[in-house]
Formats: C-alpha cells, sequence, structure tokens
C-alpha cells in the first residue's frame, strides 16, 4: 500500500478525539491493506516498530533527524534549525523545505508501508561504527523519496511526535469492524493480544485465518501475558462474603515480574511487559536451576529481602535494583526474593484455562522452593476471623496487606476481576486503597520552588470506555527536592502546548505533558468536587482530599492507571465503612 494513503488517514485522525470516528478511520485503512503489510501498518498505527517486550524502539534524536532534512533537500542546517524554533514542530518543518524543492528528484520512488516500515525498522536496529551516518542516510532517503504531507508523518513518528490517540483497544474494535462491521469480535481478539502482547501478530493471524485462528492462539514463550489485576473489598467479611472458602496470600510490595522460560533462553519482563531480563541476573540463574520444566510461564513478586534480620524492605529499597548499570553490584548488595503466584503455562499447556488450585498445585511442583524463588505464602481461609488473623500477621510482618483468589476462577489475562481480591493495610484518616493517577500537567514552582522551576501536579484517571484522563487532584505535597528536580526534567520534556485530546479538564496547569507517567497517590478521600471532571455528573466529579505523593511507578503504563470506575467504587466502599464505623 502507499505510504500516502496512510499518512491522509494519520492527518485525519490527529484532528479528531472521537472514538468512534477513529474506529472508522482505522478500520477503512485497514481494508485497504493486505496479510502481507498488516503487521507492518499496525505497528505504524501504535507508534511503534516492533512490540514493547522485544526492546526495540526507534526514538531518534531531533538532531540527527534535522541532519537527514538538510541531506534531502539540500537546505542548510542554520535554515532548518531556524524554521524549527518559529513552527515549534520539526515535522511541520520538514514539509516546508522539502515543499521547496524545486527540482526532484529523477529517481524518486513511490514510498509503501513496506519500505518506510523496513528503514525505521533498519534505523532501530543498527548498531556500532558509522552507524549515525547510515541511520541519517536512510532517513534521507524516505525524506527523498516521499510527498505532500509524508514528511511530516515521517518526521513526527522518528522523533516520537506523532501523536494519533490510537488506543490498543480502537486498533482491536477496528479489526472488528473490519470483518463484521460492528465490535463483536472484539473480546476473542482482545483475549489473544492479551495473551501474546503483540498486536501485529494478532492482525496477521486474523488476516490469514479470520477467527478460528484467533480462538487457538494460546500463551507463546518469550512473548509476555498481560497481567490478571486484582479488585478490592472493604474488609474480611466482604470478601467471605463474596469468594465463600477462598485461598489467601501475602501481600508482597515489590514489583510484579513475568518470568519465560524456553529451554535455555530466559526472559522477564516488567508488568508493563517491558524487557527487564539484563537487571537481574540472580533471578535468571534462579530460574535455570529451579525451574524443573523444559518450557514455563510464571508471575511472582521480587521483593528485597534482608538475609541478616530476615526482614522484608520497603519498595524504596527494592526499586533500587531497576537499573541499567552496576546491575552485578547492586545484586549483591540488595538481594531479591521472588515470591512466586501464578503459573500461566509450562510445557505446552495453557494453564491461564485451569482454576487457580491446578494452577497453584502445578506451579508448587515444578519450582522447586528455594533462596531466591519461593512459592508465595498461602491459606485457605473459611470465615472472615481466619482471614484477618493471616491477614493480620502479614501486616505485623512489614507485608501490605493480603489478596484473596477465588480457588475456581481462570487466569484472565488483562482483566480486573473479582478473581483476585485485595485488602491493604489503611491507615486511620486514609483511602482504604492507593490511588494510581497519571500526570496531565504541572505547575512553575512558588518562593522556594523556583529554583526547581516546580510547583505541583495535576494528575488524572484514566476513563477506560472513552481512552480518556479526567483529572482528580492537583498534587503539591510529598516530594523530596530530588524528585522536584526530577519533575522538572522530565516533565519538560514531555510537554505540549496544548491540552492533550485524550485529556478532560476544567482547569489550566501551567503546562500540559502528554499523559504517559503514573504516579502514586495517597490522600484522606474521596470528596465531591465542582472542579475535577473524574466522574463528572452535571457540574460535580469526584476529587482527592490532601493528595500526597507516594510514589513515581516507573513501572506503569498510563493505561494500568486507576479508572474512573475504581474511583467511583472507593467512593462507595469509603461511605460504607464510614457508614460502618459511625
Ligand atoms: P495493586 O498494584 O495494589 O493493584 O495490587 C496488585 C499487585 O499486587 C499485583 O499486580 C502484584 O504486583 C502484587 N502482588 C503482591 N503479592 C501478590 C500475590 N501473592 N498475588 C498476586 N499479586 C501480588
Amino acid at each position: 500500500m502507499q505510504f500516502s494513503k496512510v499518512c491522509l488517514v494519520f492527518d485525519a485522525m490527529e484532528e479528531t478525539a472521537s472514538r468512534l470516528a477513529l474506529t472508522d478511520l482505522l478500520a477503512k485503512l485497514f481494508s485497504e491493506t493486505d496479510k502481507t503489510e498488516v503487521k507492518k501498518l499496525v505497528y505504524l498505527c501504535q507508534g511503534r516498530i516492533s512490540p514493547q517486550h522485544t526492546g526495540i524502539e526507534l526514538g531518534m534524536g531531533e538532531k540527527l533527524a534535522e541532519q537527514a532534512i538538510s541531506l534531502a533537500s539540500g537546505a542548510k542546517a542554520e535554515e532548518i534549525e531556524k524554521l524549527y524554533k518559529k513552527s515549534g514542530d520539526l515535522g511541520n518543518t520538514a514539509q516546508e523545505v522539502l515543499a521547496k524543492r524545486t527540482q526532484h528528484s529523477l529517481t524518486q520512488h513511490e514510498l509503501t508501508i513496506a519500505k518506510v516500515y523496513d528503514n525505521f525498522y533498519k534505523i532501530a536496529t543498527i548498531s556500532g561504527q558509522g552507524s549515525q551516518d547510515t541511520k541519517i542516510k536512510l532517513l534521507a532517503e524516505l525524506l527523498v523519496n516521499s510527498a505532500e504531507t509524508e514528511p511530516k508523518t515521517i518526521i513526527r513518528f522518528v522523533t516520537g511526535r506523532l501523536r494519533l490517540g490510537t488506543a490498543d483497544a480502537t486498533i482491536l474494535d477496528a479489526l472488528s469492524v473490519l470483518k463484521t462491521g460492528t465490535k463483536e469480535l472484539r473480546p476473542s481478539l482482545e483475549r489473544a493480544y492479551n495473551l501474546t502482547s503483540d498486536l501485529g501478530l494478532i492482525a496477521e493471524i486474523f488476516y490469514k485465518d479470520g477467527l478460528t485462528g484467533i480462538e487457538k492462539i494460546i500463551p507463546i514463550p518469550l512473548n509476555p501475558i498481560r497481567p490478571a489485576l486484582a479488585e478490592r473489598l472493604a474488609d474480611a467479611a466482604a470478601i467471605i462474603e463474596k469468594l465463600g472458602e477462598c485461598v489467601v496470600e501475602a501481600k508482597y510490595d515489590g514489583f510484579r515480574l513475568q518470568c519465560h522460560k524456553d529451554g535455555d533462553n530466559v526472559a522477564i519482563y516488567s508488568r508493563k511487559q517491558e524487557p527487564m531480563t539484563h537487571m537481574f541476573p540472580d533471578l535468571v540463574q534462579a530460574i535455570k536451576q529451579q525451574v524443573k520444566v523444559k518450557t514455563a510461564i510464571f508471575e511472582g513478586e521480587a521483593i528485597a529481602f534482608d538475609e541478616d534480620t530476615q526482614s522484608y524492605l520497603p519498595f524504596q529499597t527494592t526499586i533500587t535494583r531497576k537499573r541499567k548499570h552496576g546491575v552485578s553490584a547492586k545484586a549483591k548488595e540488595i538481594p531479591l526474593v521472588l515470591f512466586a503466584f501464578e503459573l500461566l503455562y509450562a510445557d505446552g499447556i495453557d494453564y491461564t484455562q485451569k482454576p487457580f488450585h491446578e494452577r497453584r498445585q502445578k506451579l508448587e511442583k515444578i519450582i522447586k522452593n528455594g533462596k531466591i524463588i519461593q512459592h508465595s505464602k498461602i491459606i485457605t481461609a473459611k470465615t472472615p476471623e481466619q482471614l484477618q488473623i493471616f491477614f493480620d500477621e502479614c501486616v505485623a510482618n512489614g507485608l501490605e496487606g493480603i489478596i484473596a483468589k477465588d480457588v475456581n476462577a481462570l487466569y484472565i489475562a488483562g482483566a480486573r476481576k473479582f478473581a483476585w481480591i485485595k485488602l491493604k493495610r489503611s491507615y486511620q484518616g486514609n483511602l482504604a486503597d492507593t490511588i494510581d493517577a497519571v500526570v496531565v500537567g504541572f505547575y512553575r514552582g512558588k518562593g522556594k520552588r523556583t529554583e526547581f522551576g516546580f510547583g505541583g501536579l495535576l494528575t488524572a484517571v484514566y476513563d477506560d470506555e472513552s481512552n480518556t484522563f479526567k483529572t482528580i487532584a492537583k498534587v503539591g505535597t510529598g516530594f523530596t527536592e530530588e524528585q522536584m528536580q526530577w519533575f522538572n526534567d522530565t516533565l519538560s520534556k514531555i510537554a505540549v502546548k496544548e491540552k492533550p485530546k485524550n485529556v478532560e479538564s476544567n482547569i489550566e496547569p501551567d503546562l500540559w505533558v502528554t499523559p504517559q507517567l503514573v504516579v502514586t497517590l495517597t490522600a484522606d478521600e474521596i470528596t465531591r468536587s465542582p472542579t475535577h471532571t473524574c466522574a463528572m455528573k452535571n457540574v460535580e466529579g469526584l476529587a482527592l482530599r490532601f493528595p500526597r505523593l507516594t510514589q513515581i511507578r516507573e513501572d506503569k503504563n498510563a493505561t494500568d492507571a486507576t479508572t474512573e470506575k475504581e474511583i467511583v467504587d472507593l467512593f462507595n466502599l469509603q461511605k460504607n465503612i464510614q457508614l460502618r464505623d459511625a
């Protein structure tokens, strides 16, 4: 397919915020694509060239892109720089200077999706001596052959500035609309996507083998599975009422890891499906030694553990193991214990389709309990009292609380279900749970904070129905000086001039940012608010009272943030707790 067609649709997509309109635009584009190109097209729509877990990222610096524009157009670097300063958008600048070429190259070829994608892929993967020059040439080759709005799209894409607003869910909807005219196939497509985390692969299978191919998909070792998530209830009694006799596990406050063993290959992924294998040589070794089958996928929570005092260390300590440099030294200084809690696949069998009790039995059988990998602590509770005793014991041991699990439930990848219910230690005067909010804007500092250029955050929760972020709190407390500096640096990089189209807000921060950074907040309670747009009905929404920053969650995606629906549930939960305590 000609790349110019893709650009026209991308232009239209940048102009619309309506999910329905985006779906229709994509479905039309897909209808003109064949099975040999659809995978590449889907990645491009996701703003990527390969699924996240492969670690292949394009991210070309603006300076290199400017050099490629200069090479392709013959315009001087200073001229490009000047125009860019004026427009603030390197894509527009590229389009402007390339349109000024008086003579088009005689050897100009029409760009296809395959050509553009293949050059992007080479740019992302080439390394070593001379690779910078090759990258510039590969990009310039595309620019020389581009026309109309193609230069703009190409440059925005390689510099990570293409803002299509396509959530994965919209792409899944569009694939369904393509075949049936409705969204009816979305659940099947989504299930397959949640099991493989590769939307390009799903689209390709769908084009080749239709729904039958999609329904046959089971987990693939080395492809991360999107994690199952926990619901919450107010107390032990509510949990037993909901689940009856259930299994209760200790809730460790570390980070969730998904471990894949495929013969001698071991891969470890974060809950966001990022590759983390290189960060945990100690865990890789332990997986090779303690997992007794050839292929397996299992999940666990990694937490720093102090051998001397036999105690769990706080999240702030555990998180220091997430690093690119000095990995081995840190592994010795802060050893991790991985508490394995879920088995998803073993030697060709899809355990996501087996009830919890079977998964657990198999997990205990194939993973040898050892020093580094241990089975998560588990009991069976028939009564609220039994659950409460275990909860108190976990909290006394410095853990976060418990997760109760329905013994008969299947593992539903990527979904928040009552198959898992969390109960956390709650401090008096605090919400029953923390909130994972997305930063959508920030305020400049006043007084002492001026030196950091940082005064606080405007945060939002996620509405998964409309794929928008709705504001819930302005957060000005809980920051260390180091964090202020960090926020200032990090947010400046993702600042945008106008309110992003997927943000709903009635207030205007000093600077808007693209919604991508997640922070954990705690607060006294959820209150009704005329200002914030979360759960806004008529003129009243919901807001956090006295919000404080507790953690920066680089391990979560914006779409993993607390949802608007969860806030409404928490608000109702809070009312019940208040009524009960009154
Ligand atoms: P939350 O992030 O507060 O919604 O709680 C759910 C998270 O608890 C999961 O994503 C895991 O990272 C973590 N967790 C800790 N211990 C367990 C456990 N035994 N079973 C399941 N999840 C656990």
